[in-house]
């Protein structure tokens, strides 16, 4: 990958005593060495890309220790690869986004929690539940829960984290079984400080070979019928092992209140809010001190049913903070109090919204809820005010905007190869009609918004193709299904591309070749091309090895019979490429190979490659395109079948025009694809071709000043 991680990598080296200051990604990051890892893997996806991209970028560093890295093709190698901790006393991390990392992941982790494990195993999940998150909205509580899988929610706080994932090492050890450690949004993006250990290099490792393999062992085999001893192992000797190793070293935290009879059980990762919203309310200070006493559930499963019973007997309430659906927090707490004989009245979900983010003032309108319940005579006045407030500004805000505003959706960078490929696909579509087009996870996905509105499915990463079988048999016209390179390898081939050609399917398929997984920051995949070579750009940050594989031999050589690559950019033989695809008589699959290097990665390379050239008083040229404001009809088509953010419109100068007139901003990077759909749509002839030419020839200096001063000479004075 292009962006350097170089600063925060040498933050990995601090030693004992030196003071980490960072994101708390980077902060579990450190952790991870300082608890002695042996081997880390994982795929890329906020929140938690940092934590490959970082290492990967460190490799040199981490050779020294001994530890292993592996960028995994997706989430399933990844907890495959946990799999070395099952009969070595290895610690091992893998990390991914939940939830739907852990769902590519499910089958391994199934058949590693089945058996569990004697050296420690860490799964760091970015759980991307809530605003700002980009997934399906469900939790891994419900994972961990059906799979007897331990699950850690720290409280954010760095130093805290740090111990959680060294606890997390040692609970896995204890309690044989695999941990998921899991960070909100918020919590890998929290930032802090917190003093360094020295990092601890693993006794077995790439340093220290192993000679021998373990002892056939059939029982850790997740194989019947030791998955049935398995089962019952989870719960007769892991479970009792794991709460033994969570009471003893107090990895949940009661923290007491100047009002003890009232108590509020939360999730360890909800708790920086939920201080902020009693804060609101006056019920607590800025330096955890709190009126209600606090049970900060670090680990959410399994739940201690001696701490709940400890935390809620006497109390008048407890309120149960868990964020998303169903309460499986709140049920157990219900039922292992009930099982002890406690009936302290216990409330959640029925004070608290069942779904979606806990913000503080969402928590605060529960707290409110409950407070009036059971302790009336708190002061809670101000911080109710504070929300009729919140209230009252929403009302005002939505009178004076009755006109909904025009939505804003993300959309692609500017010059992204992956649009003209869209506009390509409208023009075809205005020509042969509406397709089903089956959509994928990645930067095209961004089609489904304005001007194109594309795409009528997305089922998972790399499963475009598998997702119209059942759609294409249906239609008259043939289904389309698009997919990402990133998707193609880390999926689409397998689940997709074999699928087809097995059952000998009808359908079209465009696998957009940018050469990076770029939606989740343009990690490198095995198709990647050595592009520095063209640049000369820095090549020493570049620690994965490149085989440069090829999608298109793969294609072949899995059996793709109709196989066209085709330029991104140029959407006259794009057209004609698709036009074929949906006209043809072969009736298997055929694949349109969509080339066009990522824009952002580009641009990211070539920007300081070429203002090196400016510097060194070489001859450079960037190409513009602009919109000639006496020729534009004002019909805005270019907009619609573009959609690029530098294409704009202002006001014409003609004062007999009342429409206003297309124009091009400063940030065109000049990728072509106006001139392209001027073309290709037969657009009005109103766009130019411009170069800027930077340290020109003598030629172009006395040829530049010919021109203005022909053009002075004939412009009326
Ligand atoms: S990151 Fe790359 S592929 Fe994604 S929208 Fe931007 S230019 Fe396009
Ligand atoms: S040429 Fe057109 S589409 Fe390309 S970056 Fe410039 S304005 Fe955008």
């Amino acid at each position: 990958m292009e962006v350097s991680f170089s600063r925060e990598a040498q933050q990995l080296r601090l030693g004992q005593g030196e003071v980490f200051h960072g994101e708390g990604i980077l902060a579990i990051t450190k952790a991870l060495l300082q608890s002695g890892v042996a081997y880390v893997g994982g795929y890329q996806g906020a929140p938690v890309s940092h934590l490959m991209d970082v290492l990967v970028q460190s490799k040199p560093y981490l050779a020294e220790l001994g530890v292993h890295v592996e960028a995994c093709s997706n989430e399933a190698s990844a907890a495959a690869m946990l799999g070395a901790s099952i009969h070595y006393p290895l610690r091992g991390a893998v990390t991914w986004k939940s939830i739907v990392g852990t769902n590519v992941a499910a089958d391994a982790l199934s058949n590693l929690a089945s058996p569990g494990v004697t050296g420690g195993a860490l799964i760091v999940i970015g759980e991307d539940y809530g605003e700002g998150a980009s997934v399906i909205q469900e939790r891994t509580l419900a994972f961990a829960l059906k799979s007897s899988l331990i699950l850690l929610d720290p409280r954010p706080d760095l130093a805290h984290m740090v111990r959680m994932v060294e606890a997390g090492f040692a609970l896995s050890e204890a309690a044989s079984t695999p941990v998921l450690l899991q960070l909100r949004i918020r919590a890998c993006h929290v930032r802090g400080s917190f003093a360094c250990k020295d990092n601890v290099a693993p006794a077995m490792s790439e340093r220290h070979l192993l000679n021998e393999p373990a002892p056939f062992d059939y029982g850790r085999l997740s194989h019947p019928p030791s998955t049935f001893a398995h089962e019952k192992r989870k719960s007769g000797d892991r479970l009792p092992a794991a709460r033994r190793y969570i009471v003893q070293h107090g990895l949940n935290e009661h923290l007491c209140g100047t009002r003890d009879e009232l108590g509020i059980i939360v999730q360890g990762g909800l708790y920086n809010s939920l201080s902020a919203a009693l804060q609101q309310l006056s019920l607590a200070d800025a330096f955890g001190g709190s009126v209600p006493s606090l049970f900060v559930l670090n680990v959410t499963a399994p739940l201690v049913p001696d701490e709940m019973r400890d935390f809620c007997v006497g109390k008048r309430a407890v309120l149960v903070v868990e964020e998303g659906q169903p309460e499986f927090i709140e049920q157990e707490i219900v039922t292992l109090l009930r099982r002890q004989g406690v009936d302290t009245p216990i409330h959640g979900k029925d004070l608290l919204v069942m779904a979606g983010e806990y913000t503080v003032e969402v928590m605060a309108r529960g707290l409110v809820a409950f407070m009036a319940r059971h302790a009336p005579e708190l002061p809670v006045a101000d911080g109710q005010a504070w929300l009729d407030a919140i209230a009252a500004r929403r009302a005002a805000v939505a009178q004076e905007l009755a006109k909904p505003l025009p939505p804003r959706p993300p959309q692609f960078c500017i010059g992204c190869p992956e649009r003209p490929v869209f506009a390509a696909l409208k023009l075809l579509q205005q020509d042969i009609g509406r397709l089903h087009i089956a959509a994928d996870i990645g930067c095209h996905s961004f089609a489904s918004f304005e001007p194109f509105n594309s795409g009528h499915t997305i089922l998972g990463y790399g499963m475009s193709l598998a997702s119209r079988a059942g759609v294409s048999p249906m239609m008259s016209r043939r289904a389309l299904a698009i997919m990402g390179d990133g998707g193609f390898w880390h999926n689409g081939l397998v689940s997709g591309v074999q699928s087809a050609l097995f059952n000998g399917d009808d359908a079209v398929l465009i696998i957009m070749k940018n050469g990076y997984t770029s939606a989740t920051g343009t990690q490198e995949i095995i198709s990647t091309p050595d592009a520095h070579a063209k640049t000369g750009a820095d090549d020493k940050e570049r620690s994965l090895v490149h085989t440069n594989q090829s999608i298109e031999r793969t294609l072949q050589g899995i059996g793709v019979k109709w196989l066209r690559v085709v330029h991104s950019y140029d959407v006259g033989a794009m057209r004609a490429t698709l036009e074929s695809a949906f006209a043809t008589d072969f009736a298997g699959l055929k694949v349109i190979v969509a080339e066009g290097e990522c824009q952002l990665e580009r641009q990211r390379r070539i920007k300081p490659w070429l203002a090196s050239l400016v510097r060194a008083g070489k001859r450079t040229v960037r190409v513009k395109y602009g919109v000639d404001d006496d020729v534009c009809s004002g019909d805005h088509s270019c907009i619609r079948l573009s959609g690029c953010p530098t294409l704009s419109v202002k006001a014409s100068a003609d004062p007999l025009r009342v429409d206003p007139v297309a124009t091009v901003l400063d940030g065109c990077v000049g990728c072509g694809l106006c001139g392209e759909n001027a073309h290709a749509a037969t657009l009005c002839p109103s766009f130019y071709r411009a170069e800027v030419i930077r340290n020109p020839r003598w030629r172009e200096r006395i040829g530049a000043r010919l021109r203005q001063a022909t053009i002075k000479l004939l412009q009326p004075a």
